[in-house]
């Protein structure tokens, strides 16, 4: 790549990190590219990129897509990204806070959507799962994260971490490991090992859910007590142990068992039965 590095438009400008923005910028060709083949980037994309740092990803991202919209919450990196991605038109820049961005009606029509960021850590589980929550209509979000967060994403059943996460991003998306990545493929480099995972969206989601709202209680309550049994974890819902007792027969679920011993079907299922009792 004949363009500037990250550690030469870091020294251009003089720029300062700022420790508790998640600022650990790519300095690794290897991991963005990884990453830019991973999204599987094309000319009908629109990509929308969470804080871009100082834009080595994004010019990468820009190259390739029909255009990409990045939201960047440091007010020091926009002059910056002004400045060295100026030679495209085909670039947005939002100064805002990812967590405040409407998604949907940034994008409106667009078709072919895809998330691909270097997201900052301290918001890795809020943004993930904002873009599901709001519903956003993305194919795929490739992202990298703390190891230990693509693990519990990516969990099974009966494992220590599994829970509401992993249900929140199973029930939406497939889930898919790109590669791991090396503190020292940043500056200045994590504490934390990380991983690029692909999330690509499935056309309808995993399980069939009568009240997704409800669903997620369910399962948000049976984590939230891992240890006991889902019988006193769901307790926290309030509803009656008459009609609990019947929706448990009805799921054809222990209630000894508890909350992270159950499959998103059987979440599906518990909460599915209790919904229908209470019509
Ligand atoms: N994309 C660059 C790279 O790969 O080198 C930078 C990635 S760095 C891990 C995270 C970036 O997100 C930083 O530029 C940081 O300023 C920005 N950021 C932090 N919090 C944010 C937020 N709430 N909304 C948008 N951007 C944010």
């Amino acid at each position: 790549m004949s363009d500037l590095s990250t550690k030469e438009i870091v020294k251009k400008y003089g720029f300062r990190f700022t420790k508790s923005l998640g600022q650990n910028f790519l300095i690794d060709d290897s991991v963005l590219m990884d990453i830019v083949e991973g999204a599987n980037v094309s000319s009908e994309d629109l990509i929308i990129e969470i804080g871009p740092g100082v834009g080595t990803l994004t010019k990468e991202l820009l190259k390739r897509a029909k255009k990409v919209f990045s939201i960047e919450l440091d007010a020091d990196l926009i002059p910056i990204l002004k400045e060295e991605l100026k030679e495209f038109n085909n670039f947005d820049l939002i100064h805002k806070d990812a967590l405040k961005v409407d998604f949907n009606s940034l994008t409106g029509e667009e078709k072919s959507i895809k998330v691909v960021a270097n997201l900052p850590y301290y918001v890795t589980t809020p943004i993930i799962a904002k873009l599901l929550n709001d519903k956003f209509n993305f194919k795929s979000l490739t992202i990298m994260i703390q190891k230990e967060v693509a693990e519990r994403i990516a969990a099974d059943p009966n494992t220590k971490e599994y829970g509401a996460l992993s249900i929140l991003v199973q029930y939406y998306c497939d889930t898919e490991i790109v590669r791991k990545v090396a503190p020292s493929s940043f500056i200045p480099q994590p504490k934390v090992d990380s991983i690029v995972i692909k999330l690509n969206k499935l056309e309808k989601p995993r399980v069939i859910v009568k009240d997704e709202k409800l669903f997620f209680r369910v399962s948000r309550e049976a984590f939230n007590m891992r240890r006991k049994t889902l019988w006193n974890a769901l307790k926290a819902l309030k509803i009656g142990s008459d009609l609990m007792e019947k929706a448990f027969i009805n799921a054809r679920i222990d209630s000894k068992r508890r909350g992270e011993t159950l499959s998103l079907q059987e979440f599906a299922d518990l909460s599915n039965a209790i919904y229908d009792l209470n019509q």
